[in-house]
């Protein structure tokens, strides 16, 4: 089966990652104390602040699934581990400068009111920042899969702090934190076909299990994830959006995140528009959800995971690695982000056995800042009118 998928005459290469010693963490320098020090006082002073204004920076929707008075407790814990490595950074000396920024966004966190601020209830359906949305999932993420990547990882050299990591964490935490303006958008724009909306269908798919629920959200979800993707590869005006995503060289956990905010509200409206036609039940809408967050970290990550014959049905790291192969016989392939069926199907398919990509990125060089990479689809453009 593999053959199949396996370009004629092309020789597949292994890539080499060298070993960057520089940004490399060490056991024993302090700069694992800094680091951890400085996100956990991050995190610590945007709690508190989540918690001081949860009408501006929390979401609605989350809010219902979260136990607010037990995330109260951890916030503790993460005070206090923030100043416990703050403080150890001054054994080692070299990462001191961290230390103290750690200590110093504690100490702040401390001054607005610490981990014991009355909580609030809040208004359902306003427009906030996602602050605790951020929190969570950063939190969440980095625990999951970064353990994966130590203990399953394909390039071993690859470090965490790896480069453009911190470009990344900018991404993430803007894609994060419109999470309520991203939703109300998808919400509007797939209200917009209320007239498709068939109350008889709608009531035989909640009648049904829901794992089959869940499997027809996925199938629904993935065809027009397909078609979206593959349009914004083959459409010339569209390309230079997404090549954002693209552009990123090294592929890991926070990989996925970097992508331009017009394909993030356009795909989360697009995805929307399944969602709301086939109006399965609630918990089945939960499953998905979960599911798709998980996925899409996953399929970046730097993992070497033996998924065996899963690796033909579900989108794997390797199916998505190639996706984002910048050689001749991965271009425009893999567009998928669930199931394999569609690139499958309408023959886009790549997935030349245990070979993996030997490079990554756009052909294209792409500016190498925020601001730049936002600003791309409109550069890009004006350049070819000035040539
Ligand atoms: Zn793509």
């Amino acid at each position: 089966m593999t053959q199949d998928y396996e370009a004629q005459d092309y020789e597949y290469q292994a890539r080499q990652v060298e070993l960057d010693r520089d940004r490399q963490f060490r056991l024993g320098e302090g700069k694992i104390s800094g680091y951890c020090s400085v996100f956990l006082g991050a995190l610590s002073l945007l709690s508190v602040l989540a918690y001081q204004f949860p009408a501006y920076l929390t979401t609605a929707e989350l809010r219902q699934v979260y136990d607010a008075t037990f995330l109260q407790g951890v916030l503790k814990y993460g005070m206090y581990f923030s100043l416990f490595f703050g403080v150890l950074t001054f054994i080692f000396k070299r990462y001191r400068t961290l230390g103290l920024a750690g200590i110093f966004m504690t100490a702040i966190a401390f001054a607005i009111g610490g981990h014991d601020v009355p909580i609030q209830g809040i208004e359902a359906h306003r427009l906030s920042l996602g602050l605790d949305w951020l929190i969570l999932a950063f939190l969440g993420s980095a625990f999951i899969f970064m353990t994966l990547e130590k203990l399953f990882p394909k390039y071993k050299n690859q470090v965490i702090l790896r480069k453009e990591w911190s470009l990344d964490l900018a991404y993430f935490c803007f894609n994060h934190l419109a999470i309520s303006a991203i939703v109300i958008y998808a919400n509007h724009s797939a209200h917009r076909f209320h007239w498709a909306i068939n109350p008889d269908l709608q009531a035989s798919i909640q009648s049904t299990p829901i794992f089959f629920q869940v499997l027809l959200i996925i199938l629904s979800a993935d065809f027009v994830l397909y078609w979206e993707h593959r349009l914004y590869h083959e459409v010339k005006l569209l390309w230079p959006v997404h090549a954002v995503h693209h552009s990123v060289e090294d592929l890991d956990w926070l990989a996925g995140s970097r992508g331009h905010f017009i394909q993030v509200f356009s795909e989360r409206a697009m995805v929307m528009l399944p969602l709301y036609l086939l109006g399965a039940s609630e918990s089945a809408l939960g499953a998905y959800v979960a599911i798709a967050a998980l996925q899409a970290v996953l399929i970046h990550c730097n993992l070497d995971l033996p998924f065996g014959f899963l690796k033909y049905i579900i989108v794997t790291p390797q199916f998505h690695h190639w996706h984002h192969s910048s050689e001749k016989p991965a271009i425009d392939t893999n567009y998928s982000a669930h199931t394999i069926l569609f690139d499958w199907m309408f023959k886009t398919m790549h997935l030349p056995g245990q070979h993996w990509p030997a490079a990554y990125g756009t052909i294209k060089l792409l500016p190498r800042t925020y601001l730049g990479q936002t600003l791309y689809p409109l550069t890009s453009q004006l350049k070819k009118f000035s040539r």
